[in-house]
């Protein structure tokens, strides 16, 4: 029996994206703080349609808005770790790259009682040591890596990668990679962003951005049995009025098409279920 799975994962960044940019102006900061408006748009909205869905969350943000991650994790979705700060693996070292791992997972276990068992990096940037920081810390999937488009994987260790040699690619682990896509996350779709040196222009048509969100779950379903769909979204982002629309429609359709809407954490388990069955 065929069965597409549908993960609505949710990247809980407040004003944290814009701190870790040096973008710290209250104008700045106010475009972070709608993410509270957005995030309870989100949550009435699965509530709604019976979605669970995960909360990838930087730590820094649980501390700053407990009342809303407390609503988060009381409302039956995952919470997930996205770092504390927003600052991404490849430009701290590996010290505080370790650091943001404990202090994320404080967060969360302050909050939920247990640490997490996903993470997913700020901007989807790895370190080289990442996936053995991870595994040493005892996480059980990842997310933020582009290797396929609707069919989890195992994240390799120890890839050698050189200018002049052809890669010697390490061997897989236990880590579970859950696979995203720039092209269904909402932030380079939609948010207009102008640093010193580079313009994001954003501002799509959702109905147009739907139309290809749509087609991507379809064409899982068309050439697979089994898969999992990720999605990523933006408080701040897809909190607006006609993204709120344009997300409840893409929900009914994929409802239409046979979609079942899982957490990561459960995805990954049924993942793991499969490939012990098969085994
Ligand atoms: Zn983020």
């Amino acid at each position: 029996m065929p069965r597409h799975i549908v993960c609505l994962t949710v990247d809980f960044d407040a004003l944290s994206p814009f701190v870790a940019r040096g973008l710290v102006s209250p104008s700045a900061l106010s475009r972070g703080e709608f993410s509270l408006v957005g995030a309870d748009r989100l949550l009435r909205l699965f509530k709604h349609h019976g979605v669970r869905s995960t909360w990838f969350t930087p730590g820094v943000e649980i501390d700053t808005y407990p009342d809303m991650a407390r609503r988060v994790v009381d409302e039956g979705h995952e919470m997930a770790h996205h770092g504390y700060t927003h600052r991404p693996p490849n430009t701290i070292g590996r010290a505080e790259e370790e650091s943001e791992l404990v202090r994320g997972n404080e967060a969360i276990a302050r909050l939920t009682g247990r640490r997490a068992r996903g993470y997913r990096s700020p901007s989807w940037e790895l370190s080289p040591q990442s996936i053995e920081l991870l595994l040493r810390h005892g996480f059980d999937y990842e997310s933020s890596l582009m290797g396929h488009d609707y069919l989890p994987y195992h994240a390799r260790l120890g890839d050698v990668i050189s200018a002049d040699q052809p890669p010697r690619f390490g061997p897989p682990t236990r880590l579970v990679e859950m696979p995203i896509s720039w092209t269904l996350d909402d932030f380079p779709h939609f948010e207009y962003l102008r640093l010193p040196n580079s313009l994001q222009p954003g501002l799509m048509s959702a109905r147009a951005v739907m139309e290809n969100w749509l087609d991507d779950f379809l064409y899982m379903v068309q050439t697979a049995d089994w898969g999992v769909l990720t999605y990523t979204f933006h408080p701040f982002v897809i909190g607006r009025g006609h993204r709120i629309m344009m997300l409840e429609r893409l929900i009914e359709r994929m409802k239409e098409g046979g979609a079942v809407f899982l957490r990561m954490d459960e995805a990954v388990d049924e993942f793991l279920a499969r490939r012990a069955a098969a085994a």
